[in-house]
């Protein structure tokens, strides 16, 4: 009989698998398709407070993520990296000016003694020092301020090696039919294998609804993806130094540019639209395409990037809490939904996936009646 058994091998699966191993619990990680194939290795690979989540007055998450952000910058520097970003406002913006030179100021102060660098507001001149390609936009000038690049589906795979490495079982390509019973739960497994375990944690993402119908437990309508694409372009079409983080033309709302020259490209993101369609089935939307490219035209004129620029693209869906109002506002705090010896985890972001984790097996102690030790993820290196 098995402690824990985890579906999802998404960064928050694996993250629970590793926290639980390592604290001496006996795991098994069931992945439908390949670790880190869902909302995983679909993000905008910022590891941040999210600056924009200060205008929504999301203080507490903003805090709870740049600690994190400090933590993996410390725990996984080969995966996780500082980068300076430039926050730009359009020449229409004025009557904002003051409040990004506040809000980037605020972002120094809630990351404590973390804060990676200078935060400070820019004139238009001071912008174009730092990132000549923005020369050419109708800019009022934006600020400075510090944040951090990761690699989103390398934390997947460090994650579910140190797992291993601490004794979880990681199956992928495993679809299991789990049935829940008042002692722990039992997983038939599609080579006609069981496997019984005291407690289970759902860690599925956008699938967290749908499996849980699946395997018969109430509907709560835990989670309500929306969906957000990005596309790539080469750096040499598009050699942006600098990550910029900018307002839409469109709707003002929050995207990014990010250089990512150990890929040799440009990462430009993101978009977050409701939809009806399956995290399985996502689609590019030409609509979506043509929201962006209006984005990087409307910034850098001079470069005339066209859609047939674009080098890759792709969509995935944000597992947020459900929650009423506009998408791009909704929360991305997370939350633990505890019935009998089911743990569910949603919401969340990849940045606070750890602390998701931690919250998690300590909430395992109590359902297995366990005194565990000490959470280590902050401290030990993932490998
Ligand atoms: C466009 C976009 C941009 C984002 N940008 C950022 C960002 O810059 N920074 C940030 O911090 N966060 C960002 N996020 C959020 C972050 O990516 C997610 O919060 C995080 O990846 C969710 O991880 P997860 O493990 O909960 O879900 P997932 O990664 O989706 O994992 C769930 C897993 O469950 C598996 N599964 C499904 N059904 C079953 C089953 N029956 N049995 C077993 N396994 C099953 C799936 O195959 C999947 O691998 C972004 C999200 C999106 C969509």
């Amino acid at each position: 009989m098995q402690d824990v058994l985890i579906l999802g091998g998404g960064i928050v699966g694996a993250g629970i698998a590793r926290d639980a191993a390592l604290r001496g619990l006996s795991v098994t990680l069931l992945e439908k398709r390949t670790v880190g194939w869902g909302t995983s290795s679909r993000s905008s690979r910022l590891i941040h407070g999210g600056i924009r989540y200060l205008e929504m007055g999301d203080i507490h998450l903003v805090h709870e993520a740049l600690a994190e952000r400090a933590i993996l910058l410390r725990i996984a520097p080969h995966l996780v990296r500082p980068a300076p970003f430039l926050f730009v406002l359009d020449a229409r913006e004025y009557w904002q000016w003051a409040r990004v030179g506040v809000g980037v100021l605020l972002y120094r102060l809630l990351a404590s003694g973390h804060g990676l660098g200078p935060h400070h507001p820019l004139t238009h001149d001071g912008l174009v020092t730092h990132e000549p390609l923005l020369g050419g936009a109708p800019l009022l000038g934006g600020a400075l301020y510090q944040d951090a690049r990761g690699d989103d589906i390398g934390l997947v795979r460090s994650n579910i090696e140190a797992a291993k490495a601490a004794g979880a079982r990681v199956c992928e390509h495993t679809h299991a039919q789990v049935h829940v019973h008042s002692e722990g739960v039992s997983a038939l497994l599609p080579g006609g294998k069981v496997i019984s375990s005291r407690s289970l944690v759902l860690a599925l993402g956008p699938w967290t609804d749908a499996v849980r119908r699946e395997i018969g437990l109430p509907s709560l309508g835990l989670v309500s993806g929306t969906k957000g694409i990005h596309v790539t372009f080469s750096g040499e079409r598009f050699p942006l130094r600098h990550a910029v983080a900018l307002r839409h033309p469109d709707d003002a709302r929050v995207m990014f540019c990010v250089p990512e020259p150990e890929h040799g490209r440009v990462l430009v993101g993101t978009t977050d639209t409701e939809t009806t369609e399956s995290p399985d089935h996502l689609t590019v939307g030409d609509a979506d395409v043509a929201y962006l490219m209006r984005a990087v035209r409307h910034l850098f004129p001079a470069l005339d990037l066209v859609e047939g620029d674009i080098t890759g693209r792709w969509a995935g869906l944000r597992p947020l809490l459900r929650q009423q109002g506009a998408t791009s506002g909704r929360t991305r705090e997370h939350h633990l939904h505890q019935e009998g010896r089911v743990l569910t985890v949603a919401g969340g972001k990849l940045t606070t996936y750890r602390k998701m984790a931690e919250e998690t097996v300590d909430g395992l102690g109590g359902i297995l009646q366990q005194s565990l030790p000490p959470c280590r993820t902050a401290d030990l290196p993932l490998p």
